[in-house]
């Protein structure tokens, strides 16, 4: 039996116990021995076991649970004759925990249900052709496979025939279609919709999109928010000072002349009043809740405290190419010198850019790809992120990169290329030692959605918007324009350390995130308070480094999830000033006001159950733009 039917069944029969008790006794007039059984067996289904988890937690883990008070109040209660009071104390608090339990499991299973989603088997496409279906694990890198409409992808990878659209909604939270061509990625667990896609396989099983995703979300559930980890020390020593004070209630009501049962009834209403079960759970139901909703939007945090410190951001840089701009960069123009065949120039900078991940190297690639031009072989391939690339051939050292790649290699800028330099697009130069060979332009576009998103993000209250790139002010400038950001808001020709700097400088005003996908991001990912990746289409280390994913392209999706983050912590504080004050109201009214104990059971656990559900209602705010 599952944890769930086992709870909702022992909460059933504690409730059926009550019932049966409170008709035998007060309806029916039956013998009193059918209400004690009755009793008894709430007491069984609601405190046996609880009791038993309770006590297991206390010997084996070394903590004392919440739960244990409710059953010793329990005990308590039926010890001096009030055994009734009892049951509705067990029913109302075994209630209370099953809607609890569920509740919190649905804001969980959000994300697991990816992991339902990932296909099984996958129809490969034989050499000989026709298809044969095997399991997904046993499929290999570059294998090709056969999508028929309707079906999900197995694994990530590359259309390589057909074109049709697909429904991306499981990864980015996006409903719109997307369609795709040869040469566009597809990802594990999305749906093929209408068109026959022929696919190559690109990434194992292990390193896929949504096993990432599944890695980030296990990997959440470790890193607690701090005012989770407040809650949960508040709890631990709180409850251990609600059972001293509950006896010191007991003996202290004893010295001053009470009778044995009074006593003990006052101090089971104050150890029930007391209890901390509200401000325990207030915020993790609120965590939980918003971290799920985030995640069907496609805003993936690594944990609840990235959550909080979001809330806290009013400082937003972004990283340009890729993060503000669309991941499809064009070649725009090609220039070569001294007779250069296109064609030769284009081999030889596909060749070099074949190796890197860089978006100019895709445009590159593609360029090349589209004219027939063959990428040429190339050696000994060397990042340098936010310069360009180098390697080598059979006649020597090759490389490709900008301004400061030029100067490194003591190459000097040629006229012919000066048109293109003044322009406002990227300039990337291939050069063999000291010589240029020729240079394109690539250009990229602003995402269409990156306006909206940052206005939105201005009028959220967010103080500082900066744009922080590697590439030319030029190219910055003219991205800028189009996004409504201001030239003195742009910081261009940074190196990675650069990055990390113009962080710094902002953190000392405020909470800062930093917006990127590249390689050249990882160190200012890292350094901001919170680093915020492009998921899907970013690099590996930007993940890494980040402690947000966005999987989905949308940028207005970031400025929801900064208003998430602002609301889920404004429910926190609701949540722990209510649970605070009406554990307050409830102890001084069962300290000096003879409070009856049914009365203090109610109030405890409806006050636990409303903070509960004032935490879900951030479940039904998945960030969507409509
Ligand atoms: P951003 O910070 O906007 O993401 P990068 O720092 O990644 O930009 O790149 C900055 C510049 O470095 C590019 O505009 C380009 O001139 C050069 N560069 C980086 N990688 C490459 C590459 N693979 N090939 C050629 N040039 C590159
Ligand atoms: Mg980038």
């Amino acid at each position: 039996m599952d944890e769930d039917s086992r709870m909702i069944g022992l909460t059933a029969a504690t409730l059926a116990g009550l019932g049966v008790a409170l008709l035998a006794r007060y309806v029916l007039a039956l013998p009193e021995a059918v209400t004690i059984a009755a009793l008894g067996l709430a007491y069984l289904a609601g405190g046996v076991p609880a009791g038993i988890e309770a006590l297991r937690e206390l010997f084996g883990r070394g903590k004392l649970d919440i739960d244990l008070l409710m059953v010793i109040a329990a005990v308590a209660a039926a010890s001096v004759g009030a055994a009734l009071e009892g049951a509705v104390l067990l029913a109302l608090f075994s209630l209370s925990g099953t809607l609890e339990h569920r509740a919190m499991g649905k804001a969980r299973r959000a994300v697991e249900a990816l992991m339902a989603l990932r296909p099984e088997t996958a129809l490969r496409v034989l050499p000989a052709g026709g298809v044969e279906e095997v399991a997904v694990a046993s499929v290999a890198l570059g294998d090709r496979l056969l999508l028929r409409p309707g079906a999900r992808v197995p694994v990530d990878g590359r259309v390589v025939e057909g074109s049709g659209s697909v429904d991306e909604s499981t990864i980015t939270g996006e409903a719109v279609p997307v369609t795709k061509a040869a040469g566009d990625p597809l990802y594990e667990a999305t749906v093929n919709l209408h068109g026959v896609l022929t696919m190559e396989v690109q990434r194992s099983l292990a390193e896929s999109t949504v096993a990432r995703m599944i890695a980030l979300v296990t990997e959440a559930q470790a890193m607690k928010a701090p005012s989770e980890r407040f809650s949960e020390w508040f709890g631990a020593r709180y409850t251990v000072a609600v059972l001293v004070g509950a006896i010191a209630v007991f003996a202290g009501l004893l010295a001053l002349g009470w009778a044995l049962p009074d006593a003990m009834y006052r101090a089971a209403t104050v150890l029930v009043a007391a209890s901390p079960c509200a401000v325990v759970i207030s915020v993790p139901a609120a965590i939980l809740s918003a971290l799920s909703a985030a995640a069907r939007g496609g805003v993936l945090f690594k944990g609840g405290a990235a959550l909080e410190k979001l809330a806290e951001v009013r400082a937003y840089a972004f990283d340009k190419t890729g993060t503000l701009t669309t991941g499809r960069a064009e070649v725009t123009q090609i220039v070569t010198v001294d007779g250069l065949s296109e064609a030769v120039f284009l081999a030889q900078l596909a060749g070099i850019e074949a190796a890197s991940e860089h978006h100019i190297a895709d445009a590159v690639l593609r360029h090349a790809k589209a004219l027939g031009v063959e990428p040429q072989t190339l050696r000994d391939v060397l990042a340098w992120p936010s310069e360009g690339i180098t390697g080598s051939d059979d006649e020597g050292g090759l490389w490709a990169g900008n301004q400061r790649m030029l100067t490194r290699m003591g190459a000097q800028a040629l006229p012919e290329f000066e048109a293109m330099r003044q322009g406002a697009e990227t300039v990337v130069h291939l050069g063999r030692g000291d010589r240029v060979l020729g240079a394109v332009t690539v250009a990229d576009a602003p995402r269409t959605t990156a306006a909206a998103g940052i206005a939105a993000l201005r009028n959220a209250g967010v103080s500082e918007i900066a744009m922080m790139t590697g590439d030319r002010r030029a190219v910055a400038l003219r991205i800028a324009a189009d996004l409504g950001i201001r030239p003195e808001e742009v910081h261009a020709d940074l190196l990675p350390e650069d990055k990390v700097r113009l962080v710094d400088a902002l953190a000392a005003k405020g909470r800062v995130a930093f917006v990127g996908d590249g390689v050249n991001d990882a160190a200012a990912l890292a350094r901001a308070d919170v680093g915020i990746a492009m998921g899907a289409a970013g690099s590996e280390v930007a993940l890494q480094a980040a402690d947000v994913a966005l999987l989905s392209e949308d940028m207005q999706r970031l400025a929801l999830a900064h208003a998430l983050a602002r609301r889920t912590a404004r429910i926190i504080r609701q949540n722990l000033s209510f649970a605070i004050g009406a554990m307050v109201v409830l102890v001084v009214a069962g300290l000096f006001f003879a409070l009856p104990l049914p009365l203090a059971v109610i109030g405890h656990e409806g006050g636990t159950v409303l903070v509960v559900l004032n935490g879900l209602r951030l479940l039904r705010d998945p960030i969507r733009v409509s």
